[in-house]
């Protein structure tokens, strides 16, 4: 199946009360972890991609291709959307260039009125190729690709702005932050998503940081119109952890143990089934 732009399934799971997951990646194994995951729970994914990681695969081009090409060698056949995290401007356009059929723009670090403006710009040249956006208000907290961001609340009023742009799901920060969840964490701000939620007429909401928020509170944001959950830091510790056992174990050091194919394959498979049990939490399996 060719690549669909993320709008439809979020829409859809917005509708049916789940959300899907966009899981990260950062090179081949991730990619492959992800959509077996996917398509053996029967779920729509999003692989999301950061400018980081776009770049340490050799651009943008490439990733697209290899999902691709992956996805017809694989015979993949559930609804796999290919999107670009947290793009600049111009990182935005290059993607839709290179083939992604979903792109984030972020203008939550620019003045309010420049975020508006470079959204609609984003916005009217993706939906012209069947691209579907997503924009932030009010930046999320923690560091993803060395931009720290100061854990804001978003105002559901520029919310409600950015929405009637026409982005197909918006990123608002709701005390949500990127990597590990601090022990004095306060939570998600439901009193906040609520009003964004009614401010925005039903628009599909993204919960970014979504590595190890606890399972009421995801139960709870889903209720409150998050249909994107994005999730990757989990997914990077699950590898590194698998990866890390099986070189204390020496196993790199018995027979062909150091062979990359076998080095990689506890952290590929320990990424597939964390990607499987978020999906289930999540309630997309089943719904591609
Ligand atoms: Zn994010």
């Amino acid at each position: 199946m060719a690549l669909v732009s993320a709008k439809e399934m979020l829409e859809k799971a917005h509708a049916g009360h789940y959300a899907v997951g966009q899981f990260n990646i950062n090179n081949l194994e991730w990619t492959k972890a992800i959509l077996l995951a996917a398509q053996e729970t029967n779920s729509p994914v999003i692989l999301g991609v950061s400018e980081g990681a776009g770049k340490y695969m050799t651009g943008y081009k490439t990733v697209a291709d290899m999902v691709k090409a992956m996805i017809d060698y694989l015979g993949i056949t559930v609804p796999v959307a290919l999107h670009l995290d947290h793009g600049s401007y111009d990182g935005a356009k290059k993607a839709i260039e290179a083939g992604f059929s979903s792109v984030m723009f972020d203008g939550s670090h620019y003045p309010f009125e420049e975020n508006v403006e470079k959204s609609t710009e984003i916005i009217n040249l993706a939906h012209s190729l069947g691209i579907s956006v997503e924009c932030e208000v009010g930046a999320i907290g923690g560091e993803e690709d060395g931009v720290v961001g100061g854990g804001e609340v978003a105002d559901p009023a520029e919310c409600a702005k950015i929405a009637d742009l026409g982005v197909d799901f918006l990123a608002a920060g709701i005390g949500n932050i990127h990597g590990k969840y601090p022990a004095n964490w306060a939570g998600l701000n439901f009193e906040v998503l609520g009003k964004i939620q009614e401010v925005t007429n039903g628009k599909p909401l993204v919960l970014h940081g979504g590595s190890g928020i606890p399972a009421d509170q995801i139960a709870k944001a889903i209720s409150l119109g998050v249909s994107k959950i994005n999730v990757n830091t989990e997914c990077q510790l699950v590898f590194a952890e698998a990866t890390r056992k099986y070189i204390e174990a020496g196993k790199d050091l018995e027979g062909k143990g150091f062979d990359p194919r076998k080095l990689l394959a506890p952290g590929t498979e320990a990424i597939k089934q964390l990607v499987i049990a978020k999906i289930k939490e999540f309630g997309s399996n089943d719904k591609a």
